[in-house]
C-alpha cells in the first residue's frame, strides 16, 4: 500500500483538514498518478456537506484531477511514467453492461464507482469507500484515465475533468452548433465551459446569469449577449427564442421562467439541480412542445473527444489557483457565486506543507 497525504472532513459541519490513508499498489491494469492539480466543484461541497445524503466519512474529495504517471502495471498500454493525464469522477464500473459496451460508463446499468465515496470493488487498501484528488497521489485503472494534451496549461486543464465534460456532452448529444441560440444560465465552474464550447461548435451564446459583473467577461468566455434572469422585463422581451438551454443552477428552483424562452421544440438541459425542482408547470412543455432533460457528466471515450477538441481549439478553463489550506474559503465564495470561474488546488502546497 502507498501511503497517501490530503484533505478530508469528517463529518457535514466539520470543514476539510489533514488526513493521511492508503492507495492500492499499482496491479497490473493500473496507472500510479502524482496530483498536480485538482478542481473544486460544486458537486464537492454538495457531498463534503451530505446535502444530497449518502456521504461516508471521512471524506476525501476532489474528481478534477490532473497528474503525471509514475509507474504502470505490466498490462497498461497506454500510458508510461512522465505521461500528463487526467482522471476525472469515474474510476471503475461494471464494464459489460450495454452502457459500458457503449462508453457510457456514467449510466453503468450496475452501478460507476465514483473517484470518491464510491464503494472501491477493487480494494487493495483498508478503506471501503474512495477517495478523491485533494491528496498527492491515485492508483486508477488505465481504462479509466484520460491522456491531457501537453499544448494545455495543466492546472487550467483540470477542471475540463468534470465540469468540461458535463457541458460539452449534452451540447454534443443534442447536436448543437452554427445557427442554434443556446442559453448559458449560470456562471460557475460548469456554466463558463458551456458558454466556451457553445461558441468553439459555431452556436449563438447567450450568458443567463444572475450576476451582473459575469457580463463584463461575456466577450471574452465567448458569449454574443448576456440576459438578466432576475430583469424580469429582460426575461419577457427573450421568451421562444432559445433552441437549446444548459441549467447549470445548483439548487432547486422555478424552471418555468427558464422554461418559457425556449422555442417551439427546444429542450432545456439540467445538469445543476441534483435534487427537487421546486415548481414545474406542465403548460410550458404543452404549448410549443419543449422538452426539459438531464444529463450526467460523459463517458470515458466523449472525456478524451472533449480533452482533444480543447488542445486543438486551445480551450482551458478560467481558474483561481489556490493553496490547499484556503479550500475551506474557496468552498464558502463558491457557494457565493463569488469565483471566475473554478477554484484548482496546487497539490504542491500540500506536499510542502506535509514536509
Ligand atoms: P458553481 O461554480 O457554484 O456555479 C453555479 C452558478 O449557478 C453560480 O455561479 C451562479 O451563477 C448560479 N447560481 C447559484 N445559485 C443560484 C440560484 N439560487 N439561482 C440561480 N442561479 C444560481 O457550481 P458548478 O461547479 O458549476 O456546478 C453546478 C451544479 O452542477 C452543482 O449542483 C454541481 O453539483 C452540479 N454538477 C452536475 C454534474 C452532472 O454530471 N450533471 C457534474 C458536475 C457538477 P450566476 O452568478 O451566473 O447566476
Ligand atoms: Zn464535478
Ligand atoms: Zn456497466
Amino acid at each position: 500500500m502507498m501511503k497517501t497525504i490530503g484533505y478530508a472532513t469528517h463529518s457535514p459541519t466539520d470543514t476539510l483538514q489533514p488526513f493521511t490513508f492508503e492507495r492500492r499498489e499499482p496491479r497490473p491494469e493500473d496507472v500510479a498518478i502524482d496530483i498536480l492539480y485538482c478542481g473544486i466543484c460544486h458537486s464537492d461541497i454538495h457531498s463534503a456537506r451530505n446535502e444530497w445524503g449518502g456521504t461516508h466519512y471521512p471524506y476525501v474529495p476532489g474528481h478534477e484531477i490532473v497528474g503525471r504517471v509514475t509507474a504502470v502495471g505490466d498490462k497498461v498500454s497506454k500510458f508510461k511514467p512522465g505521461d500528463l493525464v487526467g482522471v476525472g469522477c469515474l474510476v471503475d464500473s461494471c464494464r459489460h453492461c450495454a452502457a459500458c459496451e457503449e462508453g457510457l460508463e456514467q449510466y453503468c446499468d450496475n452501478g460507476f464507482t465514483g473517484t470518491y465515496n464510491g464503494e472501491d470493488k477493487i480494494g487493495g487498501t483498508p478503506h471501503p469507500f474512495t477517495f478523491g484528488g485533494y491528496s498527492d497521489k491515485i492508483t486508477v485503472d488505465e481504462r479509466f484515465v484520460l491522456r491531457i494534451p501537453e499544448t494545455l496549461d495543466p492546472a487550467a486543464a483540470a477542471p475540463l475533468l468534470c465540469a468540461g465534460i458535463t457541458t460539452y456532452s449534452p451540447l454534443r448529444h443534442w447536436k448543437i452548433g452554427a445557427g442554434h441560440t443556446v442559453g448559458i444560465i449560470g456562471l460557475g465552474g460548469l456554466g463558463h465551459m458551456g458558454i466556451k464550447f457553445a461558441h468553439a461548435l459555431g452556436a449563438h451564446v447567450v450568458m443567463i446569469t444572475t450576476s451582473p459583473e459575469k457580463g463584463y467577461d461575456a466577450q471574452k468566455l465567448g458569449a454574443d449577449e448576456v440576459l438578466l434572469s432576475t430583469d424580469k422585463e429582460a426575461m419577457q422581451a427573450a421568451q421562444n427564442r432559445f433552441d437549446f438551454l444548459l441549467n447549470t443552477i445548483p439548487v432547486g428552483h422555478d424552471v418555468d421562467p427558464y422554461m418559457a424562452l425556449l422555442k417551439r421544440d427546444g429542450t432545456m438541459v439540467i445538469v445543476g439541480a441534483v435534487e427537487a425542482l421546486t415548481q414545474v408547470n406542465g403548460i410550458p412543455f404543452i404549448f410549443r412542445r419543449r422538452s426539459m432533460a438531464g444529463s450526467l457528466i460523459g463517458g470515458l471515450p466523449e472525456t478524451q473527444e472533449m480533452l482533444d477538441f480543447c488542445g486543438e481549439h486551445h480551450i482551458t478553463c478560467d481558474i483561481e489557483t489556490i493553496e490547499i489550506k484556503d479550500v475551506n474559503t474557496a468552498y464558502d465564495r463558491t457557494i457565493k457565486g463569488d469565483v471566475k470561474y473554478r477554484f484548482v488546488i496546487d497539490m504542491a502546497s500540500l506536499k510542502q506543507e506535509a514536509a
